[in-house]
């Protein structure tokens, strides 16, 4: 599919499919290495979203879209992801501002202007064991697909696939950010619960574009 309006809701309701069926595996990740409330966190703020993208105009554009995932996202999910995630959807929204169709430029614009959002916000480098460690890899196999001459479906699907590979990178790190900043050692052997929910979230975007 063009990456366009119907692509950004596809991957939305794909999203809100993706925390609900994900909840309790992101619960128990995050009762794991911090307060167990991250998959509850990210369907309800998901519920919120997919309640919403029928308000929106028939004719809005992905920053549109985008736009509203991040008012929703930070008046409903609450915590660190909250605003974390907001600010993600917010600037991804400006880097793809009053574009129709998304090319794979844009794709790779999106992403790096989510991921640097949440550095600005919550000042996490990678490997400190966050969602970052998912953002950045996507951030840089996006950017290496539009340089093989990918299409964006493709770049899209590079990205979900690095993302899901920088998650899995979290399990032997220690955290320097977040809740599980707190158990030191302790948090070596789990998987950062924010870097399994970004792995979701692209891999709902690819499957969107596919
Ligand atoms: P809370 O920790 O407030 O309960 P959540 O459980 O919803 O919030 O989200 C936790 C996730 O937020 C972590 O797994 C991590 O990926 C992410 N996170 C926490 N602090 C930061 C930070 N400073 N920078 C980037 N991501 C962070
Ligand atoms: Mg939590
Ligand atoms: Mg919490």
């Amino acid at each position: 599919m063009a990456l366009n309006g119907d692509w950004a809701r596809a991957w939305m309701t794909g999203a809100h499919e993706s925390m609900t069926a994900h909840r309790s595996q992101l619960i128990s990740l995050d009762r794991d290495i911090g307060d167990g409330d991250h998959g509850e966190n990210m369907s309800r703020g998901f519920d919120a979203v997919a309640a919403k993208l029928g308000d929106l105009p028939a004719d809005a554009n992905p920053a549109d879209v985008l736009k509203l995932v991040a008012t929703t996202l930070i008046s409903t999910v609450g915590g660190a992801a909250g605003p974390l995630y907001g600010t993600a959807f917010l600037k991804a929204s400006g880097a793809v501002a009053g574009q129709d169709e998304l090319d794979g430029g844009a794709v790779v614009a999106l992403l790096t202007a989510a991921r640097d959002g949440i550095v600005l916000r919550g000042k996490a480098e990678p490997g400190d064991k966050t969602m970052i460690d998912a953002w950045t890899p996507a951030v840089d196999a996006a950017d290496a697909a539009v340089s093989e001459g990918a299409d964006p479906s493709a770049v899209l699907e590079a990205a979900a696939s690095a993302a899901e590979a920088g998650a899995e990178s979290t399990e032997p790190l220690v955290a320097h950010k977040g809740r599980a900043s707190y158990l030191g050692d302790r948090a070596i052997g789990h998987r950062d619960p924010g870097a399994q929910s970004t792995a979701y979230l692209l891999r709902a975007a690819a499957e969107a574009a596919a």
